[in-house]
């Protein structure tokens, strides 16, 4: 399988390296034509902002919305997940706007509030998931076509919608 990671800033040698691991080929994405012939697509923790920022000015955005609109896979972690998110509280940053949802950023404090959680993800088994979370976001309101995957405490920090799928953490 060919994944792109988008690679404009952020966590994407990470991904790579866990894809990498699990035997999929992946294609760093910093420009439209590394969209060509992927079949999912990973955005990675980082800074949305800028993020949302640097996929106008490289001409990133509209392309990858429409690759998902028309079928693509998406995982969006951390920083992903905002730039999946169709509302982002208090906000009008660039986002794909792909899920139904409504996020707040930074809802765990700030970078020094960061920390690690073993989440119960129960789609994924009985074992819990080692669950990095920095500056994370988290889902205040999803919509009805969106699965909720994971809480921890009453912060919803993963949903699935068809084939999307939100992560507030680092996994
Ligand atoms: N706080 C960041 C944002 O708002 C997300 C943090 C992360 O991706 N680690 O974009």
């Amino acid at each position: 399988m060919q994944v792109g990671v988008l690679a404009l800033q952020g966590a994407f040698r990470e991904h790579q390296l866990a894809l990498e691991k699990c035997g999929a080929g992946v294609r760093q994405v910093r420009k439209p034509e590394d969209l060509k012939g992927i079949e999912a697509l990973v955005v990675p923790g980082g800074e949305s902002t800028t993020m949302g920022k640097l996929m106008c000015d490289f001409g990133l955005l509209e392309p990858v919305r429409n690759l998902a609109l028309e079928g693509l896979p998406v995982l969006g972690t951390c920083a992903g997940l905002i730039m999946l998110a169709k509302h982002i509280r208090g906000s009008q940053q660039a986002s794909l706007g792909l899920m139904d949802m409504e996020v707040e950023r930074n809802a765990f404090g700030r970078q020094v509030d960061s920390f690690e959680a073993l989440l119960p993800i129960p789609v994924l088994g009985t074992v819990p998931l080692r669950a990095v979370f920095i500056r994370a976001p988290y889902i205040a309101r999803a919509g009805g076509g969106v699965d909720i995957l994971a809480a921890y405490g009453d912060k919803t920090v993963c949903a699935r919608q068809g084939r999307f799928l939100a992560a507030a953490f680092h996994p």
